[in-house]
Protein backbone atom coordinates (compact mmCIF):
# COMPACT_ATOMS: atom_id res chain seq x y z
CA UNK A 1 0.00 0.00 0.00
CA UNK A 2 1.02 3.43 -0.81
CA UNK A 3 2.28 5.34 2.94
CA UNK A 4 1.97 8.80 1.04
CA UNK A 5 -0.61 11.10 2.12
CA UNK A 6 -2.86 12.76 -0.19
CA UNK A 7 -4.46 14.94 2.06
CA UNK A 8 -5.06 18.63 0.42
CA UNK A 9 -3.68 21.80 2.47
CA UNK A 10 -7.11 23.21 1.80
CA UNK A 11 -9.74 20.76 2.72
CA UNK A 12 -11.08 20.19 5.91
CA UNK A 13 -11.79 16.38 5.57
CA UNK A 14 -15.00 14.75 7.66
CA UNK A 15 -14.60 12.52 10.64
CA UNK A 16 -10.79 13.10 10.67
CA UNK A 17 -8.31 14.71 12.63
CA UNK A 18 -5.98 17.07 10.69
CA UNK A 19 -2.74 15.22 11.37
CA UNK A 20 -2.32 11.83 11.90
CA UNK A 21 -4.49 8.86 11.10
CA UNK A 22 -4.39 6.95 8.13
CA UNK A 23 -3.59 8.30 4.58
CA UNK A 24 -5.86 10.21 2.47
CA UNK A 25 -5.96 8.28 -0.66
CA UNK A 26 -6.57 10.07 -4.20
CA UNK A 27 -9.03 8.91 -6.18
CA UNK A 28 -9.11 9.47 -10.34
CA UNK A 29 -12.44 6.97 -11.19
CA UNK A 30 -15.07 5.21 -10.28
CA UNK A 31 -16.70 2.26 -11.96
CA UNK A 32 -19.30 -0.54 -10.88
CA UNK A 33 -17.78 -1.69 -7.42
CA UNK A 34 -14.23 -0.25 -8.11
CA UNK A 35 -12.50 2.70 -6.94
CA UNK A 36 -9.45 3.84 -9.00
CA UNK A 37 -6.45 5.51 -7.54
CA UNK A 38 -4.36 7.76 -8.44
CA UNK A 39 -1.26 5.76 -7.88
CA UNK A 40 -2.39 2.90 -10.02
CA UNK A 41 -4.66 0.72 -7.52
CA UNK A 42 -7.77 -0.59 -7.57
CA UNK A 43 -9.86 -0.80 -4.75
CA UNK A 44 -13.13 -3.01 -4.08
CA UNK A 45 -15.67 -0.77 -2.43
CA UNK A 46 -16.73 -2.87 -0.33
CA UNK A 47 -19.46 -0.31 1.92
CA UNK A 48 -21.11 1.43 -0.72
CA UNK A 49 -18.83 4.34 -0.27
CA UNK A 50 -20.72 4.91 2.94
CA UNK A 51 -23.84 3.04 2.18
CA UNK A 52 -25.03 5.01 -0.97
CA UNK A 53 -24.19 3.52 -4.33
CA UNK A 54 -26.41 0.75 -4.40
CA UNK A 55 -26.19 -0.03 -8.32
CA UNK A 56 -22.17 0.44 -8.51
CA UNK A 57 -20.47 3.57 -8.85
CA UNK A 58 -20.59 6.13 -12.32
CA UNK A 59 -23.65 4.26 -13.57
CA UNK A 60 -24.26 5.31 -17.06
CA UNK A 61 -28.38 4.71 -16.52
CA UNK A 62 -28.17 7.33 -13.57
CA UNK A 63 -25.71 9.89 -15.44
CA UNK A 64 -27.55 10.00 -18.47
CA UNK A 65 -30.99 10.91 -16.07
CA UNK A 66 -28.84 13.76 -15.13
CA UNK A 67 -27.63 14.95 -18.02
CA UNK A 68 -31.01 15.30 -19.50
CA UNK A 69 -32.42 16.46 -16.52
CA UNK A 70 -30.07 19.54 -16.79
CA UNK A 71 -30.42 20.38 -20.66
CA UNK A 72 -34.21 20.76 -19.52
CA UNK A 73 -34.42 22.27 -15.96
CA UNK A 74 -31.75 22.06 -13.67
CA UNK A 75 -33.52 23.98 -10.90
CA UNK A 76 -35.77 26.15 -9.98
CA UNK A 77 -37.18 27.45 -6.22
CA UNK A 78 -39.60 25.25 -4.82
CA UNK A 79 -41.51 26.83 -2.98
CA UNK A 80 -44.29 28.80 -5.09
CA UNK A 81 -43.24 26.04 -7.90
CA UNK A 82 -43.65 22.67 -8.83
CA UNK A 83 -42.34 19.87 -11.15
CA UNK A 84 -43.17 16.91 -12.90
CA UNK A 85 -39.52 14.73 -11.40
CA UNK A 86 -40.69 15.39 -7.93
CA UNK A 87 -44.03 15.00 -8.64
CA UNK A 88 -42.98 11.41 -9.79
CA UNK A 89 -40.89 10.59 -7.11
CA UNK A 90 -43.12 11.86 -4.55
CA UNK A 91 -46.17 9.55 -6.02
CA UNK A 92 -43.96 6.56 -6.24
CA UNK A 93 -43.21 6.41 -3.02
CA UNK A 94 -46.04 7.49 -1.15
CA UNK A 95 -47.04 4.11 -3.29
CA UNK A 96 -44.32 2.57 -2.30
CA UNK A 97 -43.54 3.26 1.04
CA UNK A 98 -45.23 0.04 3.51
CA UNK A 99 -46.51 2.77 6.13
CA UNK A 100 -49.01 4.47 3.91
CA UNK A 101 -47.25 8.19 3.41
CA UNK A 102 -49.20 10.73 1.73
CA UNK A 103 -46.57 12.99 2.07
CA UNK A 104 -43.22 13.67 0.88
CA UNK A 105 -40.74 16.46 2.23
CA UNK A 106 -37.64 17.11 0.38
CA UNK A 107 -34.34 17.86 1.93
CA UNK A 108 -30.91 17.33 1.21
CA UNK A 109 -29.03 14.32 3.09
CA UNK A 110 -30.07 12.07 6.15
CA UNK A 111 -29.69 14.33 8.99
CA UNK A 112 -31.59 16.80 7.28
CA UNK A 113 -34.43 14.21 6.84
CA UNK A 114 -34.22 13.28 10.43
CA UNK A 115 -34.50 17.09 11.56
CA UNK A 116 -37.30 17.41 9.58
CA UNK A 117 -39.31 14.53 11.01
CA UNK A 118 -38.58 15.68 14.42
CA UNK A 119 -39.41 18.88 13.96
CA UNK A 120 -42.79 18.16 12.28
CA UNK A 121 -43.60 15.58 15.27
CA UNK A 122 -42.90 18.60 17.52
CA UNK A 123 -44.47 21.24 15.88
CA UNK A 124 -47.72 19.01 15.50
CA UNK A 125 -48.10 18.44 19.22
CA UNK A 126 -47.15 22.43 20.02
CA UNK A 127 -49.90 23.33 17.70
CA UNK A 128 -51.85 21.19 20.08
CA UNK A 129 -50.93 22.90 22.75
CA UNK A 130 -48.54 20.60 24.66
CA UNK A 131 -46.41 22.04 26.94
CA UNK A 132 -44.08 19.41 27.64
CA UNK A 133 -42.74 16.79 25.13
CA UNK A 134 -41.11 13.11 25.94
CA UNK A 135 -38.62 12.13 22.99
CA UNK A 136 -37.73 9.01 22.77
CA UNK A 137 -34.84 7.31 21.12
CA UNK A 138 -32.98 4.16 21.62
CA UNK A 139 -29.32 3.77 23.39
CA UNK A 140 -26.44 3.89 20.71
CA UNK A 141 -28.45 5.65 18.21
CA UNK A 142 -27.17 7.57 15.26
CA UNK A 143 -29.70 10.21 13.06
CA UNK A 144 -27.01 12.27 11.45
CA UNK A 145 -24.86 15.56 12.82
CA UNK A 146 -27.05 18.75 12.70
CA UNK A 147 -28.41 19.60 16.09
CA UNK A 148 -31.61 17.90 16.51
CA UNK A 149 -30.25 14.50 14.80
CA UNK A 150 -27.04 14.51 17.14
CA UNK A 151 -29.63 15.27 20.16
CA UNK A 152 -31.23 11.79 19.58
CA UNK A 153 -28.10 10.36 18.79
CA UNK A 154 -25.84 8.37 21.19
CA UNK A 155 -23.95 10.59 23.92
CA UNK A 156 -20.38 9.68 23.40
CA UNK A 157 -16.95 11.12 22.15
CA UNK A 158 -18.17 12.45 19.26
CA UNK A 159 -21.11 14.92 20.59
CA UNK A 160 -19.46 15.42 24.05
CA UNK A 161 -18.69 19.20 22.88
CA UNK A 162 -22.15 19.90 22.28
CA UNK A 163 -24.25 18.05 25.37
CA UNK A 164 -25.04 21.74 27.23
CA UNK A 165 -27.29 22.38 23.91
CA UNK A 166 -29.14 19.06 23.69
CA UNK A 167 -32.76 19.02 24.33
CA UNK A 168 -33.59 16.11 27.01
CA UNK A 169 -34.38 12.69 25.56
CA UNK A 170 -35.22 9.54 27.12
CA UNK A 171 -32.90 6.50 25.59
CA UNK A 172 -34.27 3.27 26.12
CA UNK A 173 -31.95 0.29 26.35
CA UNK A 174 -30.93 -0.97 22.92
CA UNK A 175 -33.43 -4.18 22.55
CA UNK A 176 -30.47 -7.21 22.27
CA UNK A 177 -31.85 -10.42 23.92
CA UNK A 178 -31.50 -9.41 27.06
CA UNK A 179 -32.83 -6.13 27.06
CA UNK A 180 -36.18 -6.68 25.53
CA UNK A 181 -38.43 -6.57 28.25
CA UNK A 182 -36.88 -3.73 29.96
CA UNK A 183 -36.49 -1.54 26.63
CA UNK A 184 -40.55 -1.99 26.78
CA UNK A 185 -41.36 -1.37 30.03
CA UNK A 186 -39.28 2.04 30.17
CA UNK A 187 -41.71 2.56 26.64
CA UNK A 188 -44.70 1.88 28.04
CA UNK A 189 -43.96 3.90 31.19
CA UNK A 190 -42.80 7.19 29.01
CA UNK A 191 -46.27 6.43 26.87
CA UNK A 192 -48.32 6.75 30.17
CA UNK A 193 -47.18 9.82 31.43
CA UNK A 194 -49.52 12.66 30.65
CA UNK A 195 -47.40 14.40 27.59
CA UNK A 196 -47.36 12.76 24.23
CA UNK A 197 -44.34 10.97 23.06
CA UNK A 198 -42.40 10.78 20.18
CA UNK A 199 -40.61 7.81 19.48
CA UNK A 200 -37.13 8.00 16.62
CA UNK A 201 -35.24 4.60 15.78
CA UNK A 202 -33.19 2.87 13.06
CA UNK A 203 -35.21 -0.05 12.13
CA UNK A 204 -33.78 -3.11 13.13
CA UNK A 205 -29.82 -2.50 12.51
CA UNK A 206 -28.04 0.38 13.90
CA UNK A 207 -25.39 1.31 11.49
CA UNK A 208 -22.94 4.07 12.47
CA UNK A 209 -22.84 2.47 16.49
CA UNK A 210 -21.62 -1.17 14.94
CA UNK A 211 -24.40 -3.03 12.85
CA UNK A 212 -26.18 -3.74 16.13
CA UNK A 213 -29.33 -5.89 15.24
CA UNK A 214 -32.56 -6.65 16.90
CA UNK A 215 -35.79 -8.27 16.25
CA UNK A 216 -38.85 -6.91 13.96
CA UNK A 217 -40.72 -9.02 16.55
CA UNK A 218 -39.27 -6.35 19.66
CA UNK A 219 -40.03 -3.21 17.01
CA UNK A 220 -43.64 -4.27 16.35
CA UNK A 221 -44.71 -4.89 19.96
CA UNK A 222 -43.20 -1.01 20.52
CA UNK A 223 -44.88 0.53 17.75
CA UNK A 224 -48.03 -1.34 18.69
CA UNK A 225 -47.33 0.72 22.23
CA UNK A 226 -46.99 3.82 20.33
CA UNK A 227 -50.34 3.37 18.50
CA UNK A 228 -52.15 2.67 21.26
CA UNK A 229 -51.11 5.97 23.42
CA UNK A 230 -51.08 7.85 19.98
CA UNK A 231 -47.16 8.42 20.18
CA UNK A 232 -45.47 9.74 16.80
CA UNK A 233 -42.88 7.30 15.65
CA UNK A 234 -40.33 7.92 13.36
CA UNK A 235 -38.25 5.48 11.42
CA UNK A 236 -34.96 6.33 10.20
CA UNK A 237 -34.37 4.33 7.04
CA UNK A 238 -31.59 6.41 5.38
CA UNK A 239 -29.11 3.53 6.06
CA UNK A 240 -31.78 0.66 5.84
CA UNK A 241 -33.81 1.56 2.84
CA UNK A 242 -33.55 0.85 -0.88
CA UNK A 243 -33.17 -3.06 -0.16
CA UNK A 244 -30.34 -2.95 2.11
CA UNK A 245 -31.87 -5.38 4.32
CA UNK A 246 -32.95 -7.17 2.16
CA UNK A 247 -36.31 -6.11 1.87
CA UNK A 248 -37.44 -2.70 -0.06
CA UNK A 249 -37.24 -1.19 3.35
CA UNK A 250 -36.85 -2.52 6.74
CA UNK A 251 -40.41 -1.15 7.34
CA UNK A 252 -41.60 -3.96 5.25
CA UNK A 253 -40.80 -6.64 7.93
CA UNK A 254 -43.44 -4.98 10.19
CA UNK A 255 -46.97 -5.32 10.47
CA UNK A 256 -47.25 -2.08 12.85
CA UNK A 257 -46.11 0.91 10.92
CA UNK A 258 -44.24 4.10 11.45
CA UNK A 259 -46.10 7.59 11.00
CA UNK A 260 -42.68 8.92 9.44
CA UNK A 261 -40.02 7.20 7.69
CA UNK A 262 -36.83 9.33 6.77
CA UNK A 263 -34.60 7.98 3.89
CA UNK A 264 -31.71 9.16 1.72
CA UNK A 265 -28.51 7.90 0.93
CA UNK A 266 -29.76 4.79 -1.69
CA UNK A 267 -32.73 7.13 -2.63
CA UNK A 268 -30.38 7.96 -5.72
CA UNK A 269 -28.50 5.33 -6.13
CA UNK A 270 -25.72 7.09 -4.34
CA UNK A 271 -25.19 9.60 -7.14
CA UNK A 272 -26.28 12.97 -5.57
CA UNK A 273 -27.43 14.19 -2.34
CA UNK A 274 -31.47 14.17 -1.34
CA UNK A 275 -33.18 13.55 1.80
CA UNK A 276 -36.78 12.57 1.80
CA UNK A 277 -38.76 12.63 5.25
CA UNK A 278 -42.41 10.91 4.29
CA UNK A 279 -45.52 11.42 6.68
CA UNK A 280 -48.36 9.31 6.82
CA UNK A 281 -52.54 10.37 6.83
CA UNK A 282 -51.99 11.14 11.10
CA UNK A 283 -48.98 13.43 10.05
CA UNK A 284 -50.69 15.39 7.34
CA UNK A 285 -53.93 15.63 8.84
CA UNK A 286 -52.71 17.40 11.67
CA UNK A 287 -51.11 20.53 9.18
CA UNK A 288 -53.96 20.40 6.47
CA UNK A 289 -55.81 23.05 7.56
CA UNK A 290 -53.16 25.40 9.75
CA UNK A 291 -52.86 28.62 8.54
CA UNK A 292 -49.23 30.31 7.65
CA UNK A 293 -48.27 31.30 10.96
CA UNK A 294 -48.97 27.43 12.46
CA UNK A 295 -47.75 25.63 9.09
CA UNK A 296 -44.26 23.85 8.87
CA UNK A 297 -42.28 26.93 7.83
CA UNK A 298 -38.87 24.68 6.73
CA UNK A 299 -37.19 24.51 4.15
CA UNK A 300 -33.85 24.25 1.92
CA UNK A 301 -32.33 26.24 -0.89
CA UNK A 302 -31.93 22.55 -3.08
CA UNK A 303 -35.31 21.64 -2.19
CA UNK A 304 -36.17 18.92 -4.53
CA UNK A 305 -33.56 19.74 -7.09
CA UNK A 306 -34.72 18.31 -10.59
CA UNK A 307 -31.39 16.64 -10.98
CA UNK A 308 -31.66 15.17 -7.61
CA UNK A 309 -35.36 13.84 -8.23
CA UNK A 310 -34.41 12.88 -11.70
CA UNK A 311 -31.30 10.70 -10.19
CA UNK A 312 -34.29 9.03 -7.75
CA UNK A 313 -36.42 8.41 -10.10
CA UNK A 314 -34.28 6.69 -12.32
CA UNK A 315 -32.46 4.89 -9.15
CA UNK A 316 -35.60 3.50 -8.56
CA UNK A 317 -36.41 1.83 -11.59
CA UNK A 318 -33.02 0.07 -11.51
CA UNK A 319 -34.34 -1.15 -8.18
CA UNK A 320 -37.00 -2.64 -9.68
CA UNK A 321 -35.42 -3.97 -12.50
CA UNK A 322 -35.90 -8.39 -12.05
CA UNK A 323 -32.04 -8.52 -12.54
CA UNK A 324 -31.46 -6.33 -10.02
CA UNK A 325 -33.65 -8.29 -7.47
CA UNK A 326 -32.07 -11.46 -8.10
CA UNK A 327 -28.34 -9.70 -7.21
CA UNK A 328 -29.81 -8.54 -4.08
CA UNK A 329 -31.28 -12.31 -3.60
CA UNK A 330 -27.59 -13.51 -4.12
CA UNK A 331 -26.02 -11.05 -1.99
CA UNK A 332 -28.10 -11.66 0.96
CA UNK A 333 -27.45 -15.13 0.82
CA UNK A 334 -23.93 -14.92 0.22
CA UNK A 335 -23.50 -12.89 3.55
CA UNK A 336 -26.13 -14.93 5.66
CA UNK A 337 -23.90 -18.50 4.27
CA UNK A 338 -20.67 -16.62 5.55
CA UNK A 339 -21.95 -15.45 8.82
CA UNK A 340 -22.81 -19.06 9.38
CA UNK A 341 -19.81 -20.45 8.25
CA UNK A 342 -18.06 -18.07 10.62
CA UNK A 343 -20.03 -18.53 13.60
CA UNK A 344 -19.58 -22.50 12.77
CA UNK A 345 -15.69 -22.15 12.95
CA UNK A 346 -16.41 -19.80 15.95
CA UNK A 347 -14.50 -17.14 14.01
CA UNK A 348 -15.00 -13.76 15.57
CA UNK A 349 -17.72 -12.62 17.90
CA UNK A 350 -20.80 -12.66 17.09
CA UNK A 351 -21.26 -13.00 12.82
CA UNK A 352 -24.18 -11.83 11.76
CA UNK A 353 -26.18 -10.89 8.64
CA UNK A 354 -29.42 -8.74 7.30
CA UNK A 355 -30.29 -8.51 3.70
CA UNK A 356 -26.89 -7.26 2.28
CA UNK A 357 -25.02 -6.37 5.47
CA UNK A 358 -22.87 -8.72 6.99
CA UNK A 359 -20.54 -7.98 9.98
CA UNK A 360 -18.61 -9.61 12.86
CA UNK A 361 -16.34 -8.00 16.17
CA UNK A 362 -12.78 -8.75 15.25
CA UNK A 363 -11.16 -9.62 18.54
CA UNK A 364 -8.48 -7.22 20.54
CA UNK A 365 -7.81 -3.54 20.76
CA UNK A 366 -8.51 -1.24 23.48
CA UNK A 367 -11.15 1.35 24.08
CA UNK A 368 -14.94 0.95 23.25
CA UNK A 369 -17.13 1.62 20.39
CA UNK A 370 -15.59 3.39 17.61
CA UNK A 371 -12.89 4.28 19.73
CA UNK A 372 -11.85 0.98 19.80
CA UNK A 373 -7.54 1.26 19.05
CA UNK A 374 -8.11 -2.25 16.16
CA UNK A 375 -9.82 0.31 13.59
CA UNK A 376 -7.38 1.70 12.41
CA UNK A 377 -5.00 -1.28 11.92
CA UNK A 378 -8.34 -3.16 10.19
CA UNK A 379 -8.68 -0.34 7.90
CA UNK A 380 -5.21 -0.49 6.79
CA UNK A 381 -5.46 -4.09 6.60
CA UNK A 382 -7.69 -4.21 4.29
CA UNK A 383 -6.72 -1.34 1.99
CA UNK A 384 -3.58 -3.28 1.60
CA UNK A 385 -5.40 -6.06 0.41
CA UNK A 386 -7.08 -3.61 -1.80
CA UNK A 387 -10.11 -3.82 -0.26
CA UNK A 388 -12.19 -0.79 0.92
CA UNK A 389 -13.99 -1.51 4.18
CA UNK A 390 -14.09 1.56 7.25
CA UNK A 391 -14.70 -0.80 10.38
CA UNK A 392 -16.67 0.81 13.40
CA UNK A 393 -13.97 0.04 16.22
CA UNK A 394 -13.42 -3.31 16.30
CA UNK A 395 -16.74 -4.31 14.11
CA UNK A 396 -15.59 -5.62 10.00
CA UNK A 397 -18.72 -5.14 8.17
CA UNK A 398 -19.54 -5.41 4.54
CA UNK A 399 -22.63 -3.56 3.13
CA UNK A 400 -21.45 -3.77 -0.73
CA UNK A 401 -23.16 -2.65 -3.83
CA UNK A 402 -25.97 -4.36 -5.17
CA UNK A 403 -24.36 -4.62 -8.67
CA UNK A 404 -20.66 -6.57 -6.91
CA UNK A 405 -19.63 -8.98 -9.21
CA UNK A 406 -19.57 -12.22 -6.88
CA UNK A 407 -15.97 -12.67 -7.28
CA UNK A 408 -15.52 -9.51 -5.56
CA UNK A 409 -17.59 -10.23 -2.52
CA UNK A 410 -15.88 -13.66 -2.84
CA UNK A 411 -12.71 -12.05 -2.21
CA UNK A 412 -14.07 -9.46 0.84
CA UNK A 413 -14.89 -12.42 2.76
CA UNK A 414 -12.04 -14.38 1.95
CA UNK A 415 -9.85 -11.55 3.47
CA UNK A 416 -12.37 -10.90 6.36
CA UNK A 417 -12.36 -14.62 6.89
CA UNK A 418 -8.46 -14.63 7.21
CA UNK A 419 -8.27 -11.31 8.85
CA UNK A 420 -10.51 -13.15 11.77
CA UNK A 421 -8.28 -16.55 11.83
CA UNK A 422 -4.72 -14.37 12.20
CA UNK A 423 -6.20 -12.47 15.33
CA UNK A 424 -7.72 -15.31 16.78
N1 LIG B 1 -29.50 8.28 9.88
C1 LIG B 1 -28.83 7.12 9.74
C2 LIG B 1 -29.48 5.84 10.18
C3 LIG B 1 -27.55 7.11 9.16
O1 LIG B 1 -26.90 5.94 9.05
C4 LIG B 1 -26.99 8.33 8.74
C5 LIG B 1 -25.62 8.38 8.11
N2 LIG B 1 -24.75 7.39 8.39
C6 LIG B 1 -27.72 9.51 8.92
C7 LIG B 1 -28.98 9.44 9.49
C8 LIG B 1 -27.17 10.83 8.49
O2 LIG B 1 -27.09 10.89 7.09
P1 LIG B 1 -26.13 11.96 6.40
O3 LIG B 1 -24.73 11.51 6.64
O4 LIG B 1 -26.51 11.90 4.95
O5 LIG B 1 -26.42 13.29 7.00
Amino acid sequence: MSSTDARHPNIWYPFSSMKGGYPVQKVVRTFEEFIYLEDGRKLIDGISSWWVNIHGHSHPTLAQAIYEQALQLEHVIFAGFTHEPAEQLAETLCHWLPNGSQKIFFSDNGSTATEVALKMAVQLFHNEGAQKINIIALEGAYHGDTFGAMAVGARDGFTTPFHQFFFDVHFLPFPDSDHEELALERLEALLEEACPSIFIFEPLVQGASGMRMYTARWLNEALQRCHKHQAISIADEVFTGFGRTGRDFASNYLSHQPDIICLSKGITGGILPLGVTAANQKIVKAFEDQPFETAFLHGHSFTANPLVVAAANQNIALLKNTATIERVRKICSMQEETAQLWRDASLGENPRALGTILAVEAAGGEGSGYFNTLRDRIYQHFLSNDILLRPLGRTIYTGPPYSIREESLQKIHTAIHTFLKETH
